[in-house]
């Protein structure tokens, strides 16, 4: 595995390969979720390109940009032993500079569910996701769906600037007990640990009314809420694919969303159906 820690550096490598190349961009303190899509960039393609870059500008003032856990040791191990071709691994110097050209979220879209709760956030990662893929122009690129908001945006932006990348949208990887993996789960004690359980209990409460006809939408995120009391929350919603609100499930374009705030810790979930 070939470690590099500069945009140069990375073009200049990339350059004269005509090989295809799957690319998984993450925030680094790797878990399975990750992992899994380093798998599937794996079987798709020739090379398999991951970044680890903290990006400053999708915290907002006061979010936890300082404490995000970071542990770069271990994410290298994972990177070799997952066949990792290629690490890279900014600094934040590298990436920016002063007085930038950036990317802003569409005004709708982005600023609704987590943009709603923290208005900037997706200028923040539309534009360095944007940087990333013109640093690496991958074939394809690799973003989980528990993210679902992100993989929206992403998605869109990709077909709204016309590039030449297909997006791929990975399952949630969750543990034993239905936690969606995420890496800010180390923020949680014990008891919130527990707590974070009504997330995915709630979204399996929700499909399993689905699957016995109960389609109507006020019916579900009410019954949402009461099992995810008495947690705050930011938002329980039941879209369509495109992310449009509706009164009626409709199976085969319908995703279910929550964001709720356990502790200090915001976890996010979803299910698509
Ligand atoms: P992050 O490091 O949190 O920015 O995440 C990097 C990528 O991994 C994003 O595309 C996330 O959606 C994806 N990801 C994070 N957690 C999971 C998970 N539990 N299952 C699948 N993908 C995930």
């Amino acid at each position: 595995m070939k470690i590099i820690s500069t945009p140069i550096e990375l073009k200049e490598y990339l350059k004269n390969s005509n090989k295809t190349v799957g690319f998984v961009p993450t925030m680094g303190a790797l878990h399975e979720g990750h992992i899994t899509l380093i798998k599937e960039a794996r079987k798709a393609n020739e090379l398999v390109v991951v970044s680890i870059f903290v990006n400053p500008t999708q915290f907002l003032k006061g979010e936890d940009l300082d404490k995000y856990p970071r542990k770069d040791e271990a994410d290298k191990k994972i990177c070799e032993l997952s066949g990792v071709d290629i690490l890279f691994f900014p600094d934040a110097g590298s990436i920016y500079g002063d007085d930038e050209v950036s990317i802003n979220a569409p005004k709708v879209r982005g600023f609704v569910l987590e943009g709603f709760s923290r208005p900037g956030h997706f200028n923040g990662v539309l534009t360095v996701v944007m940087k990333l893929l013109n640093m690496v122009n991958p074939t394809r690129a690799y973003f989980g769906k528990k993210d679902a908001q992100q993989l929206n945006l992403i998605s869109l932006m990709v077909k709204q600037f016309f590039m030449n990348v297909e997006i791929v949208g990975v399952d949630t990887v969750r543990e034993s007990d239905g936690l969606a993996l995420s890496s800010r789960n180390v923020y949680l004690s014990t008891k919130e640990r527990k707590e974070a359980l009504k997330i995915s209990s709630s979204l399996q409460t929700a499909a399993k009314m689905i699957s016995k006809d109960v389609l109507n939408v006020d019916e579900i995120i009410k019954k949402m809420r009461e099992i995810l009391n008495p947690l705050e929350i930011y938002y329980v919603e039941v879209l369509n694919h495109n992310f449009e609100i509706v009164k009626e499930v409709e199976l085969g374009n319908t995703v279910i969303l929550v964001e709720v705030k356990v502790g200090t810790t915001r976890l996010l979930d979803n299910i698509w159906l």
